[in-house]
């Protein structure tokens, strides 16, 4: 597939400064990507101005959903820019496409739609520690009429934020026992927004009682934990790494798999398995489980201070703990080019001349 890069595109890319702050996914690059679906082909991509998108109010995404999207980040190491895993995001969004009765974009397209963008966006990408451009990759169905049916029109965009690095701090989390956020056989393994929109109920509540993220419990049983709204979960018990089990409802992290490869070559045993809350709860209080964390793209590893269960705080004995970061800083010195890719994980991107 050839990608059109439109002459407005490389005016505005030329025009930009990059703002003194950043902040998290706030400053837009001021160039996207996009490919159109329409009589069952995909066209080929094109780089244009970053701006408004024109929808119909019908467009079937308003009102049915029909949209999912990925996370990923690019890294400047020098004049180097580098992509992590962006495979597993091309393969995730195909999966979360499919659960849609989306077409899939196909991985040529998706890495097409990120490469050009990390290519262009090269000179606005941050370089120190933490800092990188994160990348936003969405698709949305815009047929326009508003019968119950998988739209026929599609479009996928790839939009870009250059960020500092996303500090969540010591999280308190607040154990949810009332709502889901995704359902078994729903969309709790799919990237898609209308979970998140399911999620921010609670995390209205849980910041008047002064936490910071929910834990959500698994909507089948309601009593083994399923992630955070965005992150997976992870304990250290006795020395040991514990996370959730992929069951149908957690959505499948490539930091959470990148994590698990990291502990198991520091040589720690690494369990994946059904996490029962109170037991958690128990082993908490007991000093057992000595730290907790999350893991996500945008925050890489986050240290979990304290889990509240109605009126109950349970502390955990360290956060920030010491496996937490062990594994963050033998992450991000892959990511950042400090360490080896031993694991095939970063992919360079061929820089463009603009
Ligand atoms: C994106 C996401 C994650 C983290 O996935 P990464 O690939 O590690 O960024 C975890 N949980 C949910 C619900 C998510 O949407």
């Amino acid at each position: 597939m050839s990608i059109k890069i439109q002459p407005e595109a490389i005016a505005s890319l030329r025009g930009f400064e990059l703002p003194e702050r950043l902040g998290f996914g706030t400053v837009m690059a001021p160039v996207m990507f996009r490919a159109r679906f329409q009589d069952g082909r995909w066209s080929d991509g094109e780089l244009i101005p970053y701006g408004p998108l024109a929808l119909d109010p019908a467009a079937k995404v308003l009102h049915y959903a029909q949209t999912c999207f990925e996370g990923m980040k690019a890294y400047r190491n020098g004049s180097r820019v580098r992509l992590f895993r962006p495979e597993r995001n091309a393969a995730r969004m195909a999966h979360s496409a499919r659960r849609l009765c989306m077409p899939p974009v196909t991985e040529s397209l998706f890495l097409d739609g990120v490469r050009t963008m990390a290519a262009y966006c090269a000179n606005l990408i941050p370089a120190s520690s933490g800092e990188s451009l994160y990348i936003r990759p969405f698709l949305i169905g815009t047929q326009p009429d508003l019968s119950v049916t998988a739209s026929r029109a599609y479009e996928f965009y790839v939009i870009a934020s250059p960020s500092e690095a996303y500090h969540a701090g010591n999280m308190r989390l607040w154990i949810e026992r009332e709502d889901s956020r995704a359902a078994v056989g729903g969309t709790g393994d799919a990237k898609v927004g209308g979970n998140y929109a399911a999620s921010l109920l609670s995390v209205s509540r849980l910041k008047e009682r002064g936490y910071d993220q929910s834990l959500w419990l698994n909507p089948g049983n309601r009593h083994t934990v399923d992630e955070l709204s965005g992150m997976n979960f992870f304990a250290v018990m006795d020395g040991a790494l514990h996370t959730p089990a992929l069951n149908g409802s957690i959505l499948e992290g490539i930091t959470r798999d990148s994590i698990l490869t990291l502990a198991r070559e520091l040589g720690l045993e690494v369990h994946e398995r059904d996490i029962d809350i109170d037991d958690l709860l128990k082993l908490v209080e007991s000093g057992t489980c000595s730290e907790a964390f999350a893991c996500g793209t945008a925050a890489i590893v986050s240290p979990i201070s304290e889990l509240g269960d109605d009126e109950r705080r349970y502390r955990l004995k360290q956060a920030p703990g010491p496996v937490a970061e062990r594994l963050r800083a033998a992450l991000l010195d892959i990511q950042e080019g400090r360490a080896d890719d031993r694991f095939g994980w970063m992919q360079a991107v061929d820089v463009a001349e603009n």
